[in-house]
């Protein structure tokens, strides 16, 4: 099945049943990771969703992390069937921001293996009451999470990858430094 089918059928799982799904929880990493050789770039096109709403955070969480010294250049496009992040927003209901949903290449939900894109959900029903900061660091919070990133929960680190507010809406140094043991230069 092409995978542009997977991706409607995943979607579609995905807003009847999974979205209150609870990403494992594990330091640093969920376990999984997009297809890298050491020392390439690895090009991310991520689409905008459809309605066109928070189109301007999500694109701002590309480049906070195309502004990162790490092997990871995200770049917009419009082509489902090429893009390995898909932003989609809309009022799924429940209290949660955002939530990513990663998917091999069978179209498998899947955290631990190699990735063939993720899903990343932008929750309309909780963040029309936040600030643009905070949807910014949602949408940057959510792409570190397609990357393979899981939560991190040591509270002595600033990091992008902790939930909630924490005041600044891109990554930092813990966030650099965990994409270049994931992804790494050389
Ligand atoms: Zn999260």
């Amino acid at each position: 099945m092409k995978r542009f089918a997977w991706r409607l059928m995943a979607l579609a799982s995905a807003l009847t049943l999974a979205l209150s799904a609870v990403v494992p929880a594990q330091a640093h990493y969920f376990g999984g990771r997009f297809p890298h050789t050491a020392g390439t770039w690895l090009y991310l096109p991520y689409t905008n969703p459809l309605p066109y709403v928070y189109a301007g955070n999500i694109s701002q969480a590309g480049s906070n992390w195309y502004n990162t010294p790490t092997r990871l250049i995200p770049y917009s496009t419009t082509d489902y069937s090429r893009s390995k992040l898909d932003f989609y927003t809309g009022s799924y209901g429940g209290d949660w921001w955002g939530m990513a949903q990663n998917y091999n290449a069978v179209g498998k939900l899947c955290y631990t293996c190699t990735y063939q894109w993720s899903n990343l959900y932008m929750n309309v029903s909780t963040l029309k009451y936040e600030s643009g900061s905070v949807r910014t660091k949602v949408a940057t919070h959510e792409a570190g999470h397609g990357f393979g990133l899981a939560h991190t929960t040591d509270w002595w680190y600033s990091s992008i990858m902790k939930q909630g507010w924490n005041g600044y809406s891109t990554p930092q140094r813990h966030d650099v430094n965990d994409v270049n043991n994931l992804y790494k230069y050389g």
